[in-house]
């Protein structure tokens, strides 16, 4: 939890936007898999940590849509991609032949909503 707020602050204070994604975190919940890594996660004392921070520091904090599909989308040509596994761990676009690290590619993707 400590690491956390502090994440939110770092974020908060050396960015004038932050952007998150609205996760669905009740549907990812009824995946097992996932349950207790959203759990650990904390996403809503997360998210209600940084909306402080950044309402404290100046940022502005976009929260994109959850259905924003920022992990399959290639953020070299766009192109997206019908599946992505969790297993997945780097985005290989098979239009380009771009490889990147999955977060990496989400970021990048998530930073256009609002460039
Ligand atoms: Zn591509």
């Amino acid at each position: 939890m400590t690491q956390q707020i502090s994440l939110g602050r770092l974020l908060a204070k050396n960015h004038g936007t932050v952007v998150i994604e609205d996760l669905n975190v009740s549907g990812m919940m009824a995946n097992h898999k996932l349950a207790k890594a959203i759990a650990d996660m904390s996403f809503f004392e997360f998210r209600r940590q940084l909306t402080y921070k950044c309402e404290l520091y100046g940022s502005k904090l976009v929260v994109v849509d959850r259905w924003f599909p920022s992990s399959k989308t290639c953020s070299n040509c766009g192109t997206k991609k019908e599946t992505l596994t969790l297993d997945e761990r780097v985005f290989e676009c098979s239009e380009c032949g771009f490889s990147l690290d999955r977060d990496l590619n989400a970021a990048i993707n998530l930073s256009r909503v609002v460039s």
